[in-house]
């Protein structure tokens, strides 16, 4: 199916991934007859709609699954493609039902000090971010049994903890994922966050289904134009309220084409810098500690029971967020690699906070258009002196981190490509005012309109360096509140649902 079935909907909701997921999932909970449309440019790849596609058993199906989350131009990590933008080399997207969600890795940290987000008080942002760990499934305890790993965090620790306070410790990583009792795992897609959502007829999805523009009537949303990617026909669809949540550079390209142009929107793009590593635990680590094999790892290399993942969280004083994990096989040929104990092989992940710039943005022109006829994007991005600053710092913890669980492989730490954490942030962020330097309020409501709501890593407006779905989920979950009170209204004005 690719144009929706219905003229009208209360919530129209472009792009499937997580945060569109959470909005529909928060209507479809607390509003007892909403008709609500999730609509995606990309295609459906699974049943149920958003499955994440490690949990594709079949080799030959998983890779199709990622293909076709591609689509046409050069791919980047599996199940993305890359954008090509000189300033921004490692920029990609997901176009599929689920988005990036089918994809990820589902590390789910909680944002800390300077990565909060001030605008919303910490007890109630906690209480968000409780509820996002809810939909997405998230545990600390997916990986109890992997061999070395508490002997990497006893190492870790004793490194990084002095002096920090006990919830900014060293510490299993939150995932996304659900043990299972045979020993696997299933990682949580968009599949999760919808429950029941998604089995409902109260809630439509459409593959397939570009949004060309959201339409606005002297700032009031009144629906959307959609075009079937399969037909080329195109359609207007009425809607009470339209949450766009098409990625941090998809969400900005529809807002612009749609003619809501606030200063800030594409503005404020950020991305963490990404520093890589490796090391290998000392033999007499592994002699002492040695596991219990097994199943090692899947098809793709990816993590599996077998592994670990360790948490260095962001502090102000050390602005990085370390993601620690246990590999089976090394990511640097090694002339003695042949006998590497699973989970002896250590990757250090760092990830730092940006310098966040109005100059660093996504920028469209008029009458210049992509394949879709939605308006081009052009990247602007840099590194200020600050960053070079920081991700120098960053290398040399990585360095010593490196030092302190073994024996480093490979060279020193490399810092990845710039658009490589796909963690874009701030294009279309909050703020407390419509001073131009924001997007949205802190529920997530596009300034001057009404009816019109943005999600995804875009709204975020500080600089995290930890992985920050959780947190966007989390501002899903509380711009959900503010958009559930403006059906309530809508609905006290016409009671009944459209059909
Ligand atoms: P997305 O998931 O990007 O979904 C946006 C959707 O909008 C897409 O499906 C797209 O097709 C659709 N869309 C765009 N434009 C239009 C349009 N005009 N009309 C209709 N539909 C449109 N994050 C973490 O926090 N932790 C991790 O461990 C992690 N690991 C990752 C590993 C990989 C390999 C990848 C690819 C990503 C990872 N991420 C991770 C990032 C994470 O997946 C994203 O932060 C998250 O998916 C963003 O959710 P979203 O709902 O904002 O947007």
């Amino acid at each position: 199916m690719s144009l929706p079935v219905r003229p009208a909907y209360d919530l129209v909701v472009v792009g499937s991934g997580p945060t569109g997921s959470t909005y529909v999932r928060e209507v479809y909970d607390h509003h007892p007859t909403a008709r609500v449309l999730l609509l995606d440019a990309g295609p459906r790849l699974s049943d149920p709609p958003g499955l994440h596609v490690k949990n594709i058993q079949d080799p030959a199906e998983r890779a199709r699954a990622q293909r076709a989350s591609e689509g046409p131009g050069p791919a980047g990590r599996p199940g993305t493609r890359l954008l090509g933008t000189p300033e921004l080399p490692a920029a990609a997207v997901s176009t599929n039902v689920g988005g990036m969600g089918a994809h990820w890795t589902g590390a789910c940290p909680r944002p800390g000090d300077g990565e909060r987000i001030g605008l919303i008080a910490d007890d109630e942002l906690d209480t968000h971010l409780t509820r996002a760990e809810r939909l997405l499934n998230v545990t600390a305890h997916s990986f109890d049994q992997a061999p070395f790993a508490d002997e990497v965090r006893r190492r870790l620790s004793a490194h990084f903890d002095p002096g920090r306070p006990a919830h900014r410790r060293v510490a299993p990583m939150p995932l996304a994922v659900t043990p299972r009792p045979d020993g696997a795992h299933t990682w949580s897609g968009t599949d999760v966050v919808l429950g029941a959502a998604a089995r409902d007829e109260r809630v439509e999805i459409a593959d397939l289904c570009l949004c060309l523009r959201v339409v606005l009537d002297g700032g009031t949303v009144t629906g959307v134009v959609v075009k079937d990617l399969t037909t080329g026909e195109e359609r207007g669809i009425a809607a009470r309220a339209v949450v766009v949540a098409a990625d941090a550079l998809r969400t900005p390209q529809l807002l612009h084409a749609s003619g809501v142009r606030p200063a800030a929107l594409g503005r404020y793009l950020n991305d963490q810098p990404q520093i890589v590593h490796a090391v290998r635990l000392p033999d007499e680590v592994v002699a002492a500690h040695r596991a219990v094999t097994g199943r090692t790892r899947d098809e793709d290399g990816a993590i599996v029971p077998q592994s670990g993942v360790s948490w260095v969280p962001y502090t102000d004083a050390q602005p990085f967020h370390g993601q620690v994990m246990q590999l089976d096989a090394s990511p640097v040929p090694l002339a003695d690699g042949a006998g590497i104990e699973p989970g002896a092989v250590v990757g250090l992940g760092w990830f730092c906070a940006k310098d966040v710039k109005s100059d660093d943005r996504v920028e469209f022109t008029d009458g210049v258009t992509d394949a879709h006829g939605l308006p081009d994007m052009r990247i602007h991005y840099r590194y200020t002196d600050d960053d070079l600053t920081t991700i120098e710092q960053a290398k040399k913890a990585v360095t010593e981190a490196g030092a302190a669980l073994g024996v480093p492989l490979g060279d020193a730490p490399v810092l990845l490509p710039a658009g490589s954490s796909l963690h874009y942030q701030g294009t279309t962020r909050m703020g407390p005012a419509d001073d131009g330097t924001s997007v949205c309020d802190s529920h997530s409501r596009v300034w001057g309109t009404q009816g019109l709501w943005v999600a995804g890593n875009n709204v975020i407006p500080t600089a995290t360096a930890c992985n920050p779905t959780l947190t966007s989920v989390a501002l899903a979950v509380r711009g959900a509140r503010a958009l559930l009170a403006h059906l309530a209204r809508a609905d006290e004005r016409t009671p009944v649902s459209p059909a």
